[in-house]
């Protein structure tokens, strides 16, 4: 199984961000969760990005 949106391979043990939701990528879909408002997911991305795993993400509470 491939994310639909980026094409990352699921629920790969050594990849945090491979988690299966529904065929996405939990790397996929909980920035989108996040840029919906989802503060549990919010919550998630920016621990991921304080531990160096979203790089290129944009905290939505800084970006403006
Ligand atoms: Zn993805």
């Amino acid at each position: 199984m491939k994310c639909g949106i980026c094409g990352r391979k699921l629920d790969q043990p050594d990849d945090p961000l491979s988690t299966d939701c529904d065929g996405d990528c939990w790397g996929c879909i909980g920035e989108i969760e996040a840029d919906m408002g989802d503060l549990e997911s919010l919550r998630r991305v920016r621990k991921e990005f304080e531990h160096g795993l979203r790089p290129d993400w944009v905290d939505p509470a800084t970006s403006g």
